[in-house]
């Protein structure tokens, strides 16, 4: 079964495989597994932790640009609604995970991000940025004015807002300001397991009522509070009861793959390895008494139908 994958740290990677000399790893390291596991369409995120500068950013940026227009014309670059029609190739977008590079001219840094071809973006990772405070940052504080600059300007462009590594307040403050959906790329829900980057009910019910998406995070301390149920299973009874939740119709997935970063070894869930994977978590999905189309909905197409949404 086809597959959109919301988040993957391919961007990132790049970026550092091409510092040791590789300059080919989307195509000959990630293409193949994505190709293994059907996922038909991914984000390539660009994941920037805190640290980085702007000049940081704009290289990570420029490299996941080169190299995905390197692929054309064997993979869709999605930039518009256009692109979506194409159902022959693999699907490839550009996101961003972290926005801390931006600390001034920030309509005309978001401009910069869209004119590269970055669609979907969050505002921070967990740190306290100078647009928005992550899970980590402070609990009283969340969008600064800039962030919210930020949100108005990038409704404006057609681009989508990820909260993923929101804290509460954050959340909150966009789920106020945003007149279109907001998605979480990759959180699963609290109730089921109490990570704070994963989703309570009510958050889970405001994305709905903005017509957002939840991608399922496949990253095992997001699946379960107990070692012995870290497993695709588990994560295929997040994902039944998030669409018990809100429905079925704004459920997707958002692996976080962490197989190509070093020292994450041991950091997915068992039975999800890499995004050869992908297709054990549609097997858990129906185990669950989901159905084939609600387990395509899941997969694919509720994806595909935000970002037909939500771009120009
Ligand atoms: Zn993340």
């Amino acid at each position: 079964m086809r597959i959109f994958d919301l988040h993957a740290d391919i961007g990132w990677d790049i970026l550092h495989k091409e510092e040791q000399g590789c300059n080919d790893a989307l195509q000959n390291e990630h293409l193949p597994k994505l190709e293994a596991g059907e996922i038909q369409g991914v984000c390539i995120a660009s994941f920037f932790d805190g640290s980085e500068d702007w000049q940081q950013m704009q290289k990570m940026v420029e490299t996941s640009r080169r190299q995905i227009s390197e692929l054309l014309p064997d993979i869709t670059w999605i930039k518009s609604q256009a692109d979506l029609n194409d159902d022959n190739k693999i699907k490839l977008l550009m996101s961003v995970e972290g926005m801390c590079g931006i600390v001034d001219d920030v309509e005309a840094k978001i401009q910069w991000l869209y004119d590269q071809g970055v669609r979907v973006a969050s505002l921070c990772w967990n740190e306290k940025n100078a647009l928005a405070n992550g899970v980590k940052g402070d609990v009283c504080q969340g969008l600064s004015d800039s962030g919210k600059l930020v949100i108005k300007k990038m409704e404006e462009l057609g681009m989508v807002i990820d909260v993923s590594h929101a804290n509460e307040k954050t959340f909150w403050d966009i789920v106020e300001i945003a007149k279109g959906p907001i998605i979480a790329t990759h959180s699963n829900a609290r109730r089921l397991c109490g990570h704070d980057r994963n989703l309570t009910d009510q958050q889970l019910k405001a994305i709905k009522a903005k017509g957002g998406i939840v991608g399922l995070n496949a990253a095992r301390h997001f699946i379960s509070d107990h070692d012995d149920q870290q497993d695709v299973a588990h994560l295929g009874a997040h994902g039944r009861y998030i669409a018990d939740l809100i429905g079925c119709e704004h459920v997707a997935i958002g692996f976080d793959f962490m197989d190509f970063i070093p020292d994450h070894d041991n950091a997915m869930g068992k039975g999800l390895a890499s995004a050869a994977c992908a297709q054990n978590l549609v097997e858990a999905l129906k185990a669950q008494g989901l159905d084939e189309k609600q387990c395509q909905m899941i997969a694919y197409d509720n994806a595909i139908a935000l970002l037909r949404r939500v771009l120009r």
